[in-house]
């Protein structure tokens, strides 16, 4: 009996070491990892630059208070303010916190202004931007609420797709909308850039913030180091995490000086948040990230993953609906519930996960080879011939 708690429905199989985008279980079996700790290990399992940092630091300091300066910290902070739109960063440890810190600075940017009543942020239903209480009801799904007590107050919600509705919401004590560039859990569905654009000038117009989630769509995943940036938008803040720390726990939030200047001394904090040891993982996964060609390759490779995967659905059209994604962030919708799929694809040796509305998430690495996605195609071509509707 394992003394876990059952909130997890975890599938039989551990795992002893990994390679690259391969895992290898305890059982002897090895395994394409298109899960990659969903949308985590975006360099890949045991990367040798990662853990080349990571031994180096881990010998030096590992953690000390955000109480003292923390050089790595900046460096960091600096890379990532250099490359994109934000001028400041504030470091956590998961994409949940990073989401809270994000709803936190909104609201206190509109404080420090004196205008304390904008404090509504409005959110797509059913979204995804984390656990913690407030995030819940930020995403505002019934499955994630039910049960976890009075509902926090301070969250519109519009379905995805409807703009009147979204206008409707906004009203004199909005203070952002929040939404997931690239809705992960809720089905990989991409705000197409049209609307981004739209959501800015809106945003603009109504004098309130835009906070993109980019939890799971950033740091590269989408061909871009920020799925947003194909829109060509700045927004006001932006909560990354999963693919920064490469498979160590780090979060952030990003976000312009304009609201920066809310959060001073003693406004937020985080005892782990931006210690030495993640601050040395995180400098190493976005090094290798920037590097040139780096992410010309994840766009190059991935639109010849989508378009292949493009040409199995039609072979397929009773099995598979739709492709959906950007990048390496791509959804397989079926007709019907994906679970059995999903094992069909592990019982041949490939990972996969779901997501909302029958959508299978097939996540490589960034740095995954072409004969590694052949391999990925094959398996998925060869469970669709053989399944039974
Ligand atoms: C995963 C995710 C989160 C929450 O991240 P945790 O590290 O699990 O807390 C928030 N937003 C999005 C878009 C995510 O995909």
């Amino acid at each position: 009996m394992s003394a876990l708690a059952k909130n997890y429905n975890r599938r039989k199989i551990s795992f002893l070491k990994g390679k690259g985008s391969y895992l290898y279980s305890t059982n002897g079996k090895r395994y394409l990892d298109f899960v990659q700790g969903i949308a985590v290990n975006s360099l890949g399992h045991a990367n040798p630059n990662l853990i080349k940092a990571i031994n180096k630091q881990s010998k030096k300091v590992w953690h000390v208070s955000n109480a003292f300066l923390i050089p790595e910290g900046e460096k960091l902070a600096k890379k990532l303010t250099q490359k994109t739109f934000a001028d400041s960063v504030i470091f956590q440890n998961s994409g949940t916190e990073a989401t809270e810190a994000a709803i936190k600075i909104a609201r206190r940017y509109f404080y420090s202004i004196g205008k304390p009543n904008k404090n509504r942020i409005i959110c797509i239903k059913n979204s995804f931007h984390g656990r913690t209480i407030a995030a819940i009801n930020a995403s505002g799904s019934k499955k994630m609420t039910e049960g976890f007590g009075p509902k926090v107050p301070g969250f519109d919600h519009f379905e995805f797709g409807n703009h009147k509705k979204m206008k409707k919401l906004i009203n004199k004590n909005t203070a952002a909308i929040m939404v997931e560039t690239v809705m992960g859990e809720g089905g990989i569905k991409v705000i197409p850039s049209w609307c981004i654009k739209e959501l800015r000038k809106i945003c603009n117009k109504k004098g309130i913030l835009l906070i993109l989630d980019e939890v799971q769509c950033g740091i590269g995943r989408s061909g871009k180091f920020f799925a947003f940036e194909n829109a060509k938008v700045k927004p006001d803040i932006v909560p990354i995490a999963k693919g920064i720390g490469g498979g160590f726990p780090i979060g952030a939030v990003l976000m312009s000086k304009k609201v920066a200047k809310a959060m001073t001394p003693g406004t937020h904090g985080s005892t782990f948040g931006g210690n030495p040891l993640a601050m040395s993982v995180g400098n190493a996964v976005i090094d290798q990230i920037l590097k040139k060609g780096f992410l010309n390759n994840v766009k190059r490779l991935s639109d010849y993953f989508h378009y292949e995967l493009n040409k199995i659905q039609k072979q397929f059209p009773n099995i598979i609906k739709e492709v959906r994604g950007v990048g390496y962030l791509i959804g397989l919708q079926l007709f019907f519930d994906q679970t059995k799929f999903i094992q069909q694809l592990m019982k041949n040796n490939l990972l996969t996960i779901r997501a909302a509305e029958n959508v299978i998430r097939i996540l490589p690495p960034l740095n995954v080879k072409k004969i590694e996605i052949d391999l990925a195609l094959r398996i998925i071509k060869k469970v669709c011939y053989n399944y039974k509707v």
